[in-house]
């Protein structure tokens, strides 16, 4: 039995105390992931932002706003955990400044200035003890594979899901699982739970119990 750390759903960056940046992300893939890891006996905390899903009840659920909120919950948690996939779609922008009071109408353009946020992912990757693993997501629109495998070699990942923006906020998902050698492993269609049930099998015998591959 493994711990496994799931990152799921968006993260908001506020602009002022009422206004934020965020995606469409719903956690619905976070929470088929969660579901078909508890099925083979794992146990699984997952780190959230604010989602309407529900996640299974076995799960621990850590909610979080900000990514860097969930950067600090996922490397507390991480620890100790034997490996995290991460199914979240983080704002990849931070205002620079939030204003402490609502931004006022201007009759004018109103200029933002963003800055990068930190990659969870990333992090986890670069961080990670040599028994534990990382699974990422990339999500193209084109050039899938390719720019997957950049991800997966740049976010120190073990292995890569190569996903379209059909995944975004959607019940249905087509995917490839590719590995440190960029080789297709996986590829499924279908509902968000189908292509998790497949994806924790591949990531139970490849990363947990460590078993040779079968071919496609
Ligand atoms: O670079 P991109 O956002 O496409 O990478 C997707 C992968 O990186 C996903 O696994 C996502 O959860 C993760 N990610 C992250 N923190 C970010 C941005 C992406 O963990 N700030």
């Amino acid at each position: 039995m493994a711990k496994i750390l799931i990152t799921s759903g968006p993260t908001r960056q506020y602009l002022d105390p009422v206004r934020y940046i965020s995606n469409a992300s719903s956690g619905r893939m976070g929470a088929a992931l969660a579901t078909a890891a508890l099925q083979l006996g794992h146990e699984v905390v997952i780190v959230s932002g604010p989602v309407p899903t529900i996640y299974p009840a076995a799960a621990q659920v850590i909610p979080v706003v900000t990514t860097d909120e969930m950067l600090a919950a996922s490397q507390e948690w991480f620890a100790r955990c034997d490996g995290a996939i991460g199914a979240a779609a983080p704002c990849d922008y931070m205002p620079k400044i939030v204003e402490t009071q609502k931004i006022a109408k201007t009759g004018g353009p109103l200029t933002l200035q963003l800055i990068e946020t930190p990659d969870v992912v990333a992090t986890l990757g670069q961080t990670k003890r040599d028994d534990q693993w990382v699974v990422g997501f990339a999500l193209e629109t084109n050039d899938r594979r390719f720019r997957a495998t950049v991800k997966l070699e740049k976010k120190h990942c073990d292995m890569i899901i190569s996903n379209g923006p059909i995944a975004m906020d959607s019940d249905v998902n087509d995917v490839e699982l590719l590995d440190t050698a960029g080789e297709v492993i996986a590829r499924v269609e279908g509902t968000k739970q189908k292509v998790a049930d497949v994806l924790m099998t591949e990531i139970d015998r490849r990363l947990i119990h460590k078993t040779p591959a079968t071919p496609l």
